[in-house]
């Protein structure tokens, strides 16, 4: 008789995941104690589409259907240290994406608010996030490039995706000693930049290189 063997048991995400922090974030760099906590907690295989999950927690982003990614968990820490989220903080991300960069600062952050062009992605966001209890995230679907005025000013802004410049809008919904993260720079290679508004002016300062989607919409690219 020839048996047929089939593994149904789970990998050990959470032993992943303690690994990935350490192997691709704090030797890497990643100090931020806030930051290395959360992504230590928050559940990045729940985020990637089922047939991907075995690499969920892998050195590298991961498609999630139209053509999009989930970032490489170690640009997440990065850019999350950069934005230096508060506990009292209201963050706005341009970019929802997965919604897993969004849990990481709705687990740093007083509320966040999260902005996807692609309406499907807002949706299935929206519901994993809803399925994970993160009750301090909400999610709108539209053209981030605008930001979302309604509910600005914000302590902190994170743009993931590639844009060719900083949205103006965006600044102008920065709060005083509010900090702005965003990839900028021509399709396929952009530098992160982070501004700081001061009650003079916006101070800035250009990090790594990186490779991020397009940011599309007004303030951004043409569509593909
Ligand atoms: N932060 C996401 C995550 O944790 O999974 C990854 C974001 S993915 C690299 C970039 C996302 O930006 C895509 O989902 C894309 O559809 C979205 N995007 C591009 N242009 C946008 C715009 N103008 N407004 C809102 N979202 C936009």
């Amino acid at each position: 008789m020839v048996a047929t063997y089939c593994d149904e048991t789970e990998p050990d995400y959470s032993a992943l995941r303690l690994a990935m922090v350490r192997k691709q974030l704090e030797s890497r760099g990643i100090r931020d104690r806030r930051v290395l906590e959360a992504m230590r907690v928050v559940p990045r295989h729940r985020f990637v589409p089922e047939v991907r999950r075995y690499a969920a927690y892998e050195d590298m982003p991961l498609e999630i259907g139209y053509g999009q990614t989930i970032s490489q968990p170690y640009m997440v820490g990065l850019m999350t240290q950069m934005l230096e989220v508060q506990p009292t903080d209201r963050v706005l991300e341009i970019g929802t994406g997965s919604g897993y960069q969004a849990a990481v600062l709705a687990s740093l952050a007083r509320e966040v608010f999260t902005v996807e062009r692609v309406p499907e992605l807002a949706r299935r966001a929206q519901q994993t996030l809803y399925e994970l209890g993160y009750d301090n995230v909400r999610v709108y679907e539209g053209d981030g490039t605008h930001g979302l005025p309604e509910c600005a000013p914000y302590d902190g802004i994170i743009v993931t995706a590639g844009a060719p410049h900083v949205p103006e809008s965006l600044k102008q919904q920065l709060a005083e000693g509010g900090r702005l993260v965003c990839p900028v720079g021509p399709r396929g290679m952009q530098h992160l930049i982070r501004i700081v508004r001061r009650a003079d002016g916006f101070c800035e300062e250009e990090g790594i290189g990186c490779v991020f989607v397009p940011l599309i919409g007004a303030d951004g690219w043409n569509e593909p």
